[in-house]
């Protein structure tokens, strides 16, 4: 490292570790690095493994001397997190084995200093999820910097917890939800309880998921700043109530689409892979995606966390199969509760399939594509591309605005409910099919989106994506933002 690099500001940046939260940030440590600033980017030795297996992250960060990937030793398998619990049990988990880990890499020599050929740390950018960070920061005197991975909307949410418990909204009395929630500033007139994260859906409040959720919430301001993935037109009547509560705000995104837009200013004609996928991607469906007519194509996904049943699985194929719409859908690896999973990725293999299964394979090997995981962000970007079917989880969700794909909605849990409300009621830019999975249901909306109101749905999507472009162009509110943050990390 030059003698330049080494006056440099060096930045730790901590992610949660799970594929939205660690793509997300990995977006943001290129961004920082293109403005010249040192990185270490620390994740898992088990994330770490999987980014060099299925990525080409060393390669492409190669070109930045100051950036670095590192590693703390594993605390759990984080392949097995599907449900509340499980992310849990890995919070608990970080804890105890990461805590001492990052007092030893940060507090190293009595400047913060790390290893010999890299500065002294000057700030921490950490995922808002660990605020175990917080009190290691505070303790060595680094300014911290919170980033959190998931809406404005659904973020608010958990920092108005105090105020629905005080008004007696939290938690629920009886089980009917479609009941108004009135005590979030900004959603009064459309939140609904079943429109809040699936976290606060508890009977009780000394539940410990739910506790664990608020604690890391009320811990954000502590930080000397809070970063967020999303842009001024898209959640602007949200944001102004977070800013009475965080200092130093700074709304960046949508990033991937912010990181490509200065790749290209750097770079003209930059189009290479930026892929942070922790499984290998197939793009054997890019080719097929070519062999289709425009926005013809509905793409199925519903992330890297969410589970579903072969019930649930089974309604959405007959669903889609009969509203006679081609899809490309993604069917992760033990993603199927029932091992139907494989059966379906390869049906010639099994062998006793009842009429309706080989009716809705026939219809597949027709007009449809399944993959074990997709390059999500080549596919929504395909002409092909029509329409998503997507759990709405928030990298997955700015994906689809930033590309003008209109949304169906099918949110599992945590921030992807709030979310579904807003892509269905506020944007307009989809339909939201919260808490019902019926082949009925699934194939009206198919084809509501896909066919019937096609023009409506695409028109909304790509007035918000000029709305997203204009957000990272020069002079852009998102664009401004990360000058604000390359600043205020420069000056320390
Ligand atoms: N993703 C992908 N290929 C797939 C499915 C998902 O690259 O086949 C990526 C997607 O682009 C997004 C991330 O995985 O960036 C999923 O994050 P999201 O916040 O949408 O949902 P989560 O996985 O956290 O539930």
């Amino acid at each position: 490292m030059d003698q330049v690099q080494q006056l440099r500001p060096h930045v730790l940046i901590f992610p949660f570790p799970a594929q939205g939260h660690v793509n997300s940030m990995l977006k943001l440590a290129e961004l920082l690095c293109l403005a010249g600033i040192n990185i270490t980017f620390l994740v898992s030795n088990n994330i770490h493994n999987r980014l060099l297996r299925h990525t080409n992250v060393v390669s492409r960060f190669s070109k930045y001397p100051g950036f670095h990937l590192d590693h703390y030793p594993d605390a759990y398998d984080e392949s097995k997190v599907h449900i509340a619990q499980e992310i849990m049990d890995l919070c608990t988990a970080l804890q105890s084995v990461v805590k001492p880990f990052l007092k030893e890499l940060l507090s190293k020599d009595p400047a913060h200093g790390t290893r010999k050929d890299r500065p002294p740390f000057s700030c921490i950018i950490v995922d808002g999820f660990l605020s175990l960070a917080l009190d290691v920061a505070e303790e060595i005197g680094l300014p911290l910097i919170c980033f959190r991975t998931i809406s404005a909307g659904a973020f608010w949410t958990y920092f108005c917890i105090p105020r629905l418990v005080e008004a007696g909204e939290l938690p629920f009395p009886g089980d009917e939800m479609n009941l108004p929630i009135e005590n979030v500033k900004g959603m009064e007139g459309f939140l609904r309880r079943c429109d809040l994260p699936s976290f606060l859906r508890v009977g009780d409040l000394t539940n410990p998921d739910f506790n664990l959720l608020l604690k890391e919430a009320l811990q954000t301001p502590r930080a000397k700043g809070l970063i967020l993935n999303t842009f001024e037109d898209l959640e602007g009547c949200i944001l102004s109530h977070f800013r009475t509560h965080c200092r130093n705000l700074y709304t960046i995104g949508p990033l991937h689409a912010h990181l490509r837009a200065r790749l290209q200013l750097q770079e003209a004609n930059s189009n290479n892979s930026n892929s942070n996928s922790l499984w290998e991607e197939d793009k054997s469906c890019i080719k097929w995606l070519d062999n289709q007519p425009p926005k013809s194509v509905l793409y199925v996904s519903f992330g890297s966390i969410a589970i579903i049943t072969r019930e649930t699985l089974l309604e959405f194929w007959h669903g889609i199969v009969n509203s006679g719409v081609r899809f490309l859908w993604v069917i992760r690896p033990n993603s199927v509760n029932v091992g139907l999973g494989d059966d379906v990725l390869d049906s010639t293999k099994s062998k006793s399939k009842s009429t309706p299964e080989m009716e809705l394979e026939e219809a597949t090997k027709e007009r449809g594509c399944m993959v074990g995981w997709a390059p999500q962000e080549d596919v929504l970007a395909h002409p092909a591309i029509g329409g998503f079917l997507t759990h709405s989880g928030w990298n997955s969700t700015l994906e689809s605005i930033a590309e003008g794909v209109p949304m169906i909605c099918w949110p599992c849990f945590a921030d992807q409910q709030p979310n579904s409300r807003f892509v269905g009621e506020i944007w307009k830019i989809g339909l939201d099919m919260k808490d019902t999975c019926d082949r009925v249901i699934v194939e009206k909306m198919v084809r509501d989106l896909m066919v019937e109101r096609k023009d409506e749905f695409l028109h909304r999507a790509d007035e918000m994506a000029k709305l997203a472009r204009k957000s990272i162009e020069e002079g852009g509110s998102s664009f401004c933002n990360l000058v604000r943050l390359i600043d205020d990390i420069v000056k320390g």
